[in-house]
């Protein structure tokens, strides 16, 4: 399957998990995740139209983007890996949504470089729903006091929340965990899925999915 064939088939997969399940929300964004691909298939992912991307690392993603969004119009960047304090400026830059938001210092720092650069990409914050203690993402228990303090004190643009269930673990209790504590602090973005388990995602009422190795086959180590 080409790259485009794969797009299409995780959409139509989508499409249909929801209305199996009956998610009322609109259709979930399809993000591609492109880390560690090769350029020539990020491309082939533009040429058939598609235009959100998620990245992982901001070193990479500098090494290719700017140049790509120049060359096509309206792509979406987001972040999907965790970000350091001092990197925060060109993140702020380079991406329209940042997914992993989950420290107090990161939101102040945040809000510092938006208020600079009059920039204010759409943020996420991630929750540890497993509490992997490798892993980031604030812990369930520490939600509360990073959304009023990012949300309210900071007036930061946060919308959703992200997460990424710890390997091996059925993941519709964490998926479910997510949207309860979305529902609890009325943030109405959603961003869980990946290859294995987009379509349960999308089922209990994900609004981003991050799909890899599904659309491009796996990645160069
Ligand atoms: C790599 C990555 C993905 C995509 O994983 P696949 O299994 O290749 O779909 C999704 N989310 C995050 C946060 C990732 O780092």
């Amino acid at each position: 399957m080409t790259i485009a064939e794969n797009i299409v088939a995780i959409g139509t997969e989508i499409s249909r998990a929801c209305r199996y399940a009956m998610v009322p929300e609109a259709k979930p964004n399809l993000i591609a995740v492109s880390k560690r691909q090769n350029l020539e298939k990020i491309i082939e992912a533009l040429d058939c139209d598609h235009r959100c991307f998620g990245e992982n690392r901001l070193q990479e993603a500098l090494s290719r983007w700017p140049e790509l969004c120049e060359q096509y119009d309206g792509v979406s960047l987001h972040l999907i890996g965790s970000l350091q304090s001092n990197k925060v400026a060109d993140a702020v830059r380079l991406f329209d949504v940042i997914q992993t938001l989950d420290r107090p210092k990161l939101a102040h720092t945040l809000a510092a470089e938006m208020e600079k650069q009059a920039r204010r990409p759409d943020l996420y914050i991630q929750v540890n729903t497993g509490a992997e203690p490798q892993k980031g993402g604030v812990m369930p228990d520490g939600l509360e006091a990073l959304v009023t303090l990012s949300r309210d004190e900071l007036a930061l643009p946060l919308v959703g929340l992200m997460s990424i269930p710890p390997a091996g673990d059925d993941p519709t209790l964490h998926f479910s965990l997510l949207k309860k504590l979305a529902k609890r602090h009325e943030l109405p973005r959603l961003s869980m899925g990946m290859s294995g388990d987009y379509g349960l995602a999308a089922s209990l009422g994900a609004t981003d999915i991050r799909v890899g190795t599904a659309i491009f086959g796996e990645r160069e180590v």
